[in-house]
């Protein structure tokens, strides 16, 4: 953990958030200012500052981010209509906090490209 990671205290326990998943390995919550009718943040426990931070040795972990992304979109109801898996990377990428998420965007139509 590190002191200053919001997502770090929302697995810790230290900052509330609606939480859909637990295990050792992967968290997942509601954004707390969700873009679609369904929008959940996929977070590995352990603090990754990004995908441009990813070692060889923590790759398993970003399968693991996507299989708990396709069970959650099943068990929201929004598998087999389609959902959107996003990872923002960097200021370009839109990326406003710096621990390796994978956004879950779905109940909607999505357009492309985004903005
Ligand atoms: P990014 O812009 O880094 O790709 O995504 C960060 C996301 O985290 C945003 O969609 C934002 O709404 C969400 N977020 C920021 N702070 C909090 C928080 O304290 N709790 C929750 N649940 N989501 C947060
Ligand atoms: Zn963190």
């Amino acid at each position: 953990m590190t002191d200053e990671c919001i997502f770090c205290k929302i697995v810790s326990g230290d900052i509330p958030a609606k939480i859909v998943h637990r295990d050792d390995q992967v968290v997942a919550f509601e954004d707390i200012k969700p873009a679609a009718p369904v929008h959940l943040l996929i977070i590995p426990t352990r603090h990754i500052s990004g995908v441009r931070d990813l070692a060889d040795a923590d790759l398993p972990i970003v399968g693991q981010l996507v299989a708990a992304a396709t069970r959650l979109a099943k068990e929201k109801g929004i598998h087999d209509q389609g959902f959107r898996l996003n990872i923002n990377t960097g200021p370009y990428g839109g990326q406003t906090v710096y621990h390796l998420h994978l956004h879950l965007l779905g109940g909607r139509f999505m357009t492309w490209p985004p903005g």
